[in-house]
């Protein structure tokens, strides 16, 4: 809701890029924020208290809790998710690791430090975070989808039976839908498209079915719709 009002408001917004909401006020006593993962859109809030922005957290961490806020979740809306090996590591995070306490928040801030999970490896999630395309791209459409199709991230988009379905700048295998019809419409008798955000795709007909050429700036985690229009009638 916040990125279409967004995009109603912003019509050159293309949807690639991360949108970032920030509310000084507590919208959730169990968070500091919220991303997408993979996604782009990130809020971060309450930061007019103790709980996520403490006075004290720079001089114990390096950094400030809106700071930090921030960037944890950037690295969500770029497909890492919580990380329990140590305490200090700015991606730690309930409910998938035990967060000590007595440690995390009160000893300095590092971003996987041993290197051998989401920065300069791609162990974690199947994402190398300094090989996302965010680092070069100053303002083009940048391919952030090309997480990897075979990985071991269960975000990227796949069937019951496990075949990633929608693999940007591939042929992504299909997914279809049957129901009862008396009626099957064929070539001229279909048109279709893809929507996501601004993005909009006219489908290319291949008898009843539709292929659709998704362009490489759309960013992975986003939502789409497919809408298949007969113009024929029985
Ligand atoms: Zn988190």
């Amino acid at each position: 809701m916040l990125e279409n009002e967004y995009q109603a408001q912003n019509r050159t917004y293309n949807g690639s890029k991360t949108l970032v909401f920030i509310v000084g006020n507590s919208l959730s006593k169990s968070s500091c924020g919220w991303a997408d993962t993979p996604g782009n859109l990130v809020i971060i809030h309450d930061l007019f208290n103790d709980g996520c922005n403490a006075s004290t957290d720079n001089s114990e961490t390096g950094i400030s809790g809106a700071a930090s806020t921030l960037i944890h979740e950037l690295i969500h809306s770029y497909g890492i998710n919580h990380q329990c090996f140590n305490s200090s590591d700015i991606m730690i995070g309930t409910p998938e690791c035990a967060v000590d306490k007595e440690t995390f928040g009160h000893v300095t801030t590092t971003i996987d430090s041993p290197r051998k999970h989401y920065v300069g490896s791609e162990a974690s999630d199947g994402i190398d975070l300094l090989k996302m395309p965010v680092w070069s791209d100053t303002q083009s459409n940048t391919a952030y989808s090309q997480i990897k199709s075979i990985s071991n991230n269960k975000f990227v988009p796949q069937l019951d039976d496990g075949t990633v379905y929608a693999v940007i700048e591939a042929t992504s295998k299909k997914f279809d839908w049957e129901w009862e019809k008396d009626f099957s419409p064929e070539g001229n008798s279909i048109s279709c498209q893809f929507t996501s955000g601004a993005t909009v795709v006219v489908g290319k007909v291949e008898k009843s079915a539709c292929t659709f050429a998704v362009p490489a700036n759309l960013r992975a985690g986003k939502s789409f719709t497919v809408t298949e229009n007969w113009n024929a009638g029985p």
